[in-house]
């Protein structure tokens, strides 16, 4: 069961001694379990770092080329 606070999107497994957030000490706290917002899709972060791993060894080739 993880906390997630709607005022600093801090998300976490505790929470403050009165139910507060510990990181911005609001209530805005929810608990998780059914989460509304998904997390991004992990597609398009590995296309991500695919292109910026291409994009380092292409530059690491070129400069050893030059
Ligand atoms: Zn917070």
């Amino acid at each position: 069961m993880n906390y997630y606070c709607k005022g600093c999107s801090y998300r976490g497994k505790t929470s403050g001694s009165g139910g507060e957030c510990p990181a911005c000490g609001s209530f805005n706290l929810t608990r998780g379990g059914k989460t509304e917002e998904q997390p991004p899709p992990a597609k398009w972060r590995l296309i991500l770092l695919i292109g910026l791993w291409s994009y380092l060894i292409i530059m690491i080739i070129w400069k050893l080329l030059h």
